[in-house]
């Protein structure tokens, strides 16, 4: 699964700094995919996250960084955008080429 922010979201900003993928946008803003192309925004009103970029932090973090910090807990794996750890483990390496990935990866699937 990416991960996915609620419309809970309080617009605080913390998650956005803390994704090794800068995959979360402020809402209303256009997201770069990962041929540089800019792209539309996919919410308005509240902050979220391009799917194409999320790991659910699989490769870097044993935890979805964007859910530890959010104040109200709105950071949740998305129910309708279920993938494998592999999925995820494939996509790091192809945001991260030269990022040397331990093996096993740092991995909420693991934790
Ligand atoms: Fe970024 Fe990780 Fe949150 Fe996905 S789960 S948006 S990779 S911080
Ligand atoms: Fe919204 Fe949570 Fe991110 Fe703050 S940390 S902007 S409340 S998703």
């Amino acid at each position: 699964m990416a991960t996915v922010i609620t419309e809970e979201c309080i617009n605080c900003g913390a998650c956005e700094p803390e994704c090794p993928n800068t995959a979360i946008y402020e809402g209303d803003v256009q997201w770069e995919d990962l041929d540089g192309n800019l792209q539309d925004p996919i919410a308005e009103d509240i902050y979220y996250i391009a799917p194409q970029k999320c790991t659910e932090c699989v490769g870097f973090f044993d935890q979805e960084q964007c859910a530890a910090v959010c104040p109200v807990d709105c950071c949740i794996p998305d129910p309708d955008n279920a993938e494998t750890e592999e999925v995820l483990l494939e996509r790091a390496k192809l945001i991260h080429p030269d990022a040397d990935i331990p093996d096993p990866p740092p991995s909420r699937f693991r934790s």
